[in-house]
This record gives structure tokens, sequence and C-alpha cells, in this order.
């Protein structure tokens, strides 16, 4: 079991995880709770009850407001394969891709989980999505700190439509390449065709032109507006969201620690 822990100082959130590393999708898998059609065959959603609870059934109902649970994750696979297509995919195929998750997020709106989004895929890895929705930290500010980015982009922009632009953050995270976000306020379940092609056909550039070893990131918070954050290399759903992954327990360290320092010696 995982467990999220707030400093009271800078009011960061760790998570205590003991997580074993290697692909999510190639663990033992559980039954799908659903599958969307793709390319001639089917996309599979999995819920991970191991990283974040609580499980789907405890979504259902009153439990789920009562319960200090935190969140929920799930998988979006397209293939069983451990190999990667989506450098491959034609700007239609993302599209329908981004279209899917959309709409998921809409379907999960309902579970009242929290507002704050993340859907990351590595796109050099196995095939799929890794959705994680929690209900922390929950961003209060009055303004979209999106569209005030946007009012400020100067000479970081690096692309742009009449839908959307994408620049280089004032102050970039770890390895962040760059930022894709709509020039128009919109939340990610608002997602139409028109935009999801547009940043179909940017990812595919950014593949093309720059490098396939990133992965980005589906951001939402408070604000009800969607960024994707482009990072290098393979990066944690958790992470993006601002939240630091710690593997050992306090209270374990702690005891430790005494046995060694009140030996006798
Ligand atoms: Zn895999
Ligand atoms: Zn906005």
């Amino acid at each position: 079991m995982e467990e999220f822990r707030l400093d009271p100082v800078d009011f960061a959130f760790d998570l205590i995880s003991n997580e074993k590393t290697g692909c999510r999708e190639c663990l033992p898998p559980e039954s799908s709770i659903k599958s969307i059609e793709f390319k001639k065959g089917y996309i599979r959603v999995y819920e991970m009850k191991d990283r974040i609870q609580p499980s789907r059934y405890q979504l259902d109902g009153k439990f789920f407001k009562r319960s200090n649970a935190h969140g929920y994750e799930e998988l979006i696979v397209e293939n069983d394969k451990h190999s990667s297509s989506f450098s491959g995919y034609s700007a239609d195929d993302i599209e329908k891709l981004l279209l899917i998750i959309s709409e998921r997020l809409n379907e999960l709106k309902a579970y009242e989980i929290g507002k704050n989004i993340s859907v990351s895929r590595y796109v050099n890895g196995h095939d799929y999505w890794d959705l994680v929705i929690l209900p922390i930290p929950l961003q209060t500010a009055q303004k979209c700190h999106i569209c005030e980015s946007l009012n400020y982009i100067g000479n970081r922009e690096v692309y742009k439509t009449e839908n959307i632009k994408a620049y280089v953050p004032f102050s970039p995270k770890k390895n962040e390449l760059l930022r894709i976000t709509t020039t128009k306020h919109m939340a990610i379940e608002e997602l139409d065709s028109v935009i999801a092609f547009d940043i179909a056909n940017l990812l595919i550039k950014i593949m093309k032109k720059l490098t396939k070893e990133i992965t980005f990131d589906i951001k939402q918070s408070g604000a009800d507006h969607f960024e994707i954050e482009v990072i290098m290399g393979e990066t944690d759903p958790i992470e993006a969201l601002g939240i630091t992954r710690i593997n050992y327990s306090p209270e374990e360290s702690a005891k430790n620690i005494n046995e060694k320092m009140n030996d006798g010696k």
C-alpha cells in the first residue's frame, strides 16, 4: 500500500512507495475493465490497484466520498507487445488516441476522484498510457497559470497553429523539452478533432526532427486547462504532478538508524 504525505512547511507531497521498477504493462495483467476499438483491434483499459487506491468498486456510491483514498490509476493499452509502434502512427491515429483519452477522462469525471490529471506516454516503450487522477495537490490559484504563461511567451515560442502553441517554459522542469497548450482556455475533456489533429502533427514533428526519446504528459490541474509537457527520456506520471516518490518508509528508516546508533558500543 502506498501513502501520500504532505510536508507542512512547503506543502509539497511525497509518495511513500515500494513500487517495483520495470514496465508497468509487462506486470502480470488483471482482467481489463473496458475495451475500445482502435486500428482494427482493441485498446484495453486496466485498473491499477496496487499503486493508488481505491479500487473501481470503492469508486462507486458513497463509500469513496467518505474514504481518505488517494486517487485512481489505470493503464490504457494498445497491444501486449513490449515494443513501440507510436512513432509509426499517422496523425489520424494519434488524433484518435487523444480523443479516446479525452473521452475516458470525461467518463471518469462522474466519480469526482480529483482535479489533478496526468496521462503520460513514453514514446519509445510499450504502447500504453498511464493515467493518474489525484485529489492532491489541489491548485486553488484564481488565474489560469497556462493562460497567464501564454501572455508572456515572448521569444520562447517554438511552434504555433491557429489552435495550439508550443514553447519552452519560463522555468522548465528537469529534462523538460517544451510545453504544448491550446491558445484558447480548454479542458482536456472538451478536446475536439481539430485540436487533437494539430497536436498529433506536432508530436510527429517533434519525433522526426528532435528525438524519439521522449515522454509526453497530458496534465491538467484546478483551472481546467490542459497542457502537454514534453520531457526527455522516461518519466513517472506521479513525478509529473510534482510529487516526489520516496522508496522507503520513514518509520522503518528511523528504526534502523536507532538500532545502529544505540547498539551499546
Ligand atoms: Zn512492457
Ligand atoms: Zn487557461
